[in-house]
């Protein structure tokens, strides 16, 4: 029941298999034996119960509010959401309570979807490892599970692997089956990073498509809500809820005209694929490349035209996309001052000393650092320098897709990350920032240029953890995206965690290790 698909969830509602209420407190139990995931900040145990108890009632009465209705999901805890903590995972932000809902939340919430909880990340988004958060890094769900314990030989509570970020409490929620499908947020890969390293689908969809009402920002130009879910047809019904025109975002466009779930039997035959040659990139592994490899295979032997391209200015994606992220971190970040919402220093000598010593406990370094960068950055006689000269590369990069796509090019087809995920003890804090921000060397891109992306996890890895492929298209086109994940989704097979034994952890009286049972 943990691992049914959206519309296998609704048909076990409608044929009375289970009730809104147990599901919702089969995924509390859940949630508390996969505590050490640390994949939640909050669990709103409450609100969720009331909420299931009302999607029951309408279920009964036969009058469902929508295809979601009485389903649990997951939001990342950069969304607001009213009357729940919504802390970015920051100190600034421990006791922030906003009064509003997110417009992609209230969406899900206005089609009965039940909120279970808000998922942990790296602070204010700014990561790649969800290992940078106030409350702790989170924990990979593969770490525990029997492929990975029994190929490393790895003690489940010393030898876990990071998830990825920033959104990895959203990934290691829907990959543990304590939620259905969870909102993540993508200004550089944060939403398919942790979905390639925890093996669920993780879509960042065109930029404009899904209201960033509510979403604390990081990168306004580069921001999106992401969807985790775990298969490619459940993202499609999440995407179909979001996405829309916002009076609340005037960046956000009509959507294009599409049916909700996608064709059971998409064919390739008439499918562009474009391969970009400066994507070898160094530091890749080799179980990825040829992975990237086999699904190409796959796709020209089904009768796909396959073809070598190149995106010349995506290898400069990173140092651009830093500098215009500290740009508009370091003004974004402004509003945290001590004032107006968040923590407020004890000191208070003068104006200027509370506001620095408030930002001093709030912020992590690694957004002072951001903040620091970006003023430097802006100063008057370095801003041509830097601010306008990304601009430029970004403009570049834009290019690169655009005469891609018009060459006739439907996706192009790469890793989303280097490698599998990496064993947390092997890093320092300092070393696994730095090798996380290497990771987003794939993912970057499409943020630079808006452009729709989705990663779909494809194998375990010898060492029993999830690799995954990012497919990404022109603007707009996220459906034929989405058909082309399930496309490979079909033909790959990859498992669910609920195809394997979950390995004991020792000392504690955690102790699910089901085979097979948790569907
Ligand atoms: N890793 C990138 C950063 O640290 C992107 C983060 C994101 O997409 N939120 O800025």
């Amino acid at each position: 029941m943990l691992s049914f698909t959206l519309r296998e969830v609704s048909i076990a509602f409608r044929e009375g298999k289970i009730s809104p209420t147990e599901l919702c407190r089969k995924c509390l139990h859940r949630i508390k034996q996969n505590q050490h995931l640390n994949a939640y900040i909050t669990v709103t145990e409450e609100l969720a119960l009331k909420q299931a108890q009302e999607a029951e009632t309408r279920l009964l009465q036969g009058t469902p509010k929508g295809p979601l209705d009485g389903i649990p999901f997951a939001v990342k805890d950069n969304f607001c959401t009213r009357n729940v903590k919504t802390t970015c995972a920051s100190r600034m932000l421990k006791n922030y309570t906003p009064p509003y809902n997110a417009t992609v939340v209230q969406k899900l919430l206005d089609q009965g979807a039940v909120l279970i909880g808000k998922t942990n990340m790296d602070e204010f988004a700014m990561g790649s490892g969800s290992t940078d958060g106030a409350f702790g890094p989170v924990r990979n769900p593969w770490s525990y599970a029997a492929p990975y314990c029994e190929r490393t030989g790895a003690v489940p509570d010393s030898d876990w692997v990071i998830c990825g970020g920033s959104s990895g409490g959203s990934a290691a929620a829907v990959a543990s089956l304590t939620s259905y499908f969870a909102l993540g947020s993508d200004t550089g890969g944060s939403t398919r990073n942790p979905g390639a390293l925890c093996g669920v689908v993780a879509l960042k969809p065109t930029y404009g498509l899904l209201s960033r009402h509510g979403l604390i920002p990081l990168v306004n130009s580069s921001d999106v809500p992401g969807i985790i879910t775990r298969s490619a047809s459940d993202a499609a019904i999440i995407l179909g809820i979001l996405q829309g025109v916002d009076t609340k975002d005037s960046t956000t466009v009509p959507a294009p005209p599409s049916p909700m779930e996608l064709a059971e039997n998409f064919d390739v035959k008439n499918l562009f694929v474009g391969i970009p040659k400066e994507f070898y990139a160094p530091g890749m592994s080799e179980e990825t490349a040829a992975q990237w490899s086999h699904v190409t295979d796959l796709l020209e032997k089904s009768g796909a035209r396959v073809e070598q391209v190149s995106l010349p200015h995506c290898q400069y994606s990173i140092a651009c996309y830093h500098v215009l992220c500290c740009a508009e971190v370091a003004s974004n970040m402004a509003r945290f001052d001590g004032l107006q919402y968040g923590h407020r220093s004890e000191v208070d000598s003068s104006t200027e000393a509370m506001y620095a010593t408030t930002r001093h406990e709030g912020f992590n370094d690694v957004v002072r650092g951001r903040i620091l960068s970006g003023n430097y950055f802006l100063l008057k006689q370095n801003y041509e320098h830097y601010f306008v000269k990304a601009q430029r590369v970004r403009r570049l990069i834009t290019d690169d897709f655009n005469r891609v796509f018009s060459s006739g090019v439907d996706v192009l087809l790469t890793p989303t990350t280097l490698s599998d995920a990496a064993r947390y003890a092997d890093f320092t804090q300092e070393d696994n920032r730095t090798r996380s921000s290497q990771e987003d060397v794939f993912t970057n891109p499409a943020n630079m240029a808006g452009l729709p992306a989705v990663s779909v996890p494809t194998t375990l890895s010898r060492r029993g953890l999830p690799i995954g492929l990012q497919l990404t298209g022109p603007a707009f086109q996220d459906k034929k995206l989405l058909s082309v994940a399930q496309w490979i989704e079909q033909r790959v097979g990859f498992p669910s965690i609920s195809d394997f034994v979950e390995s004991n952890r020792q000392g504690s009286n955690y102790n699910i290790g089901f085979a097979r049972g948790v569907r």
